[in-house]
């Protein structure tokens, strides 16, 4: 894994959205062709072996490369997305945020029993967002859930992965 190339294109914005959030910005990433060869070459390594069926990208910068991982895997893709934007029915989970609630969904019949999913987002921090995925993925029972992260914030948030479950194994790029 060419941990160099990635960390080289990743840009970093101080003090955004918010004063003392250092925002690292996946956008020249997603920009560069070869790191976008890279992070696909490096998700498959780790999930080839893994039976995957389905991808489950969240909103919106993990469905960038839950869809190339997909073509590569021969999985489906599933949108976990904030309320109102699915057309049809959908299971919810809401949590906690540093202000006030915030909800997701997926449609009712995007996963079931036989599936393997794997759940992907760009970035892991306080690993609220991931933790609610994981709840909302286990209502449908799936056989397995993987979950991934093109970086996870380890140093700033050393407990972030512990939340989703001894049940659930963890990997991240950076
Ligand atoms: P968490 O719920 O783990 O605190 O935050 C992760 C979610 O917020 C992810 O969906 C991620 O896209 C977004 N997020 C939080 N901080 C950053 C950041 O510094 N860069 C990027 N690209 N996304 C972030």
């Amino acid at each position: 894994m060419n941990e160099k190339l990635l960390l080289d294109n990743l840009r970093c914005i101080p003090d955004w959205p918010i004063k003392g959030v250092n925002f690292r910005d996946v956008t020249t990433l997603f920009k560069s062709a070869e790191c976008v060869k890279e992070i696909c070459d490096d998700m498959y390594e780790l999930y080839k072996d893994k039976g995957i069926t389905k991808i489950v990208g969240i909103e919106s910068r993990g469905f960038v490369m839950s869809s190339a991982l997909a073509i590569r895997l021969g999985a489906g893709i599933v949108l976990c997305r904030k309320p109102g934007k699915l057309p049809c029915e959908t299971v919810q989970e809401s949590y906690a945020k540093e202000y006030g609630m915030d909800t997701i969904e997926i449609h009712k019949d995007a996963i079931n029993e036989n599936d393997v999913i794997l759940l992907h987002d760009d970035l892991l921090a306080t690993g609220g967002t991931m933790k609610a995925a994981c709840q909302l993925v286990k209502k449908f029972h799936p056989k397995k859930i993987y979950c991934n992260f093109i970086i996870e914030l380890e140093s700033e948030f050393p407990n972030a992965r512990k939340e989703f479950g001894d049940d659930i194994e963890v990997s991240s790029l950076l």
